[in-house]
């Protein structure tokens, strides 16, 4: 069993990336991959952490980009974490989520709700401060419940504390995690919110811009739908990708390696995966060198 979805402290996941290690060992998992949102901050601590455990370890990234009406992830495995274009692409959305993360605060200052900066910070642990410590604040707080209620009333789209994020355009994600030697994959799809046709439109648009991966088993997702979704791989020449989305605590009910319960991600994917890799940081290393400005 391997998971190539994972999110740490570096991000918005509960485990610091040596636990998450831990974690996966203890899980019995042959490889995982740490794919924190918007930064590669975690990953000499996770390569630090591997000692002679046998456990894999492909260093990743999640990116948002932009889609209308849909949420759309690219998961970049195998990404080279001190690619100096990526750490910069990053430090940008990283400075947007700053700002954003200000309103929001201001938002919920004006609905009655202190929720300050320095105490996002020590929740977050990392550089990357999102939604779901505004959510696990507002609980610690008393102002929600839980952590939905917090998504539900006031953080999720056409609610009052909501702001859109920064996205990357969609090649532009793509392009970004391939310049950076990384595979990118098409994160759970069903977020997309398309139809079977739209779905496929949309991969041909990212195929055409470097997509190498799509992911076919995910949390949730029935034999039936991983099917359609590796069918759909198939049909444009894409390795298969799956993982769990383990953020540990910030969201209930997700097990490492096995999602809701019934997940289990085939060792046989890791192959093909790190031969696509392999592949494309050969292609980066004869590329031509480009002036850079
Ligand atoms: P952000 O990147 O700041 O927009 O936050 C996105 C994160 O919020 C992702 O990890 C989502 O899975 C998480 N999220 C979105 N809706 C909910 C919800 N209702 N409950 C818990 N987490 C959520
Ligand atoms: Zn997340
Ligand atoms: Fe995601
Ligand atoms: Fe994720």
């Amino acid at each position: 069993m391997i998971d190539l979805h994972t999110h740490s402290t570096a991000s918005d996941g509960s485990l610091s990336p040596r636990e998450l290690i831990l974690a996966a060992k203890s899980a019995g998992l042959s490889a995982i991959a740490l794919t924190d949102h918007d930064t590669t901050a975690g990953i000499d601590e996770a390569i630090d952490s591997l000692a002679s455990s046998g456990l894999r370890f492909v260093p990743g990234i999640e990116i948002s980009a932009e889609l209308q009406g849909g949420v759309l992830h690219l998961v970049g495995l195998y990404i080279d974490h001190r690619d100096p274009d990526l750490a910069l692409a990053m430090k940008r959305l990283v400075e947007y989520r700053d700002e954003r993360n200000a309103t929001m605060a201001e938002r919920l200052s004006a609905l009655g709700m202190n929720v300050r900066i320095e105490e996002l910070a020590e929740i977050a642990g990392g550089d990357v401060i999102g939604r779901p410590h505004f959510a696990s604040l507002m609980v610690k707080k008393g102002y929600v419940q839980k952590v939905d209620d917090a998504f539900r009333n006031f953080l999720k789209r056409g609610r009052p504390a909501y702001v859109p994020k920064q996205k990357l355009e969609k090649r532009q994600a793509v392009e970004l995690i391939r310049s950076a030697s990384g595979v990118p994959v098409l994160a759970h799809p069903d977020q997309t919110g398309l139809n079977e046709r739209d779905l496929d439109r949309l991969v041909r648009e990212l195929v055409d811009a470097g997509l190498g991966g799509i992911e076919a088993y995910c949390t949730g997702y029935s034999a039936s739908r991983s099917r359609s979704y590796a069918d759909l791989a198939k049909r444009y020449g894409l390795v298969i990708s799956g993982g769990s989305d383990f953020h540990g605590e910030t969201k209930k009910g997700i097990a490492l390696g096995r999602g809701s319960g019934d997940l289990s991600v085939p060792d046989d994917l890791l192959r093909p995966m790190a031969e696509l890799a392999s592949r494309i940081r050969e292609t980066r290393r004869l590329a031509p060198l480009t002036t850079r400005d």
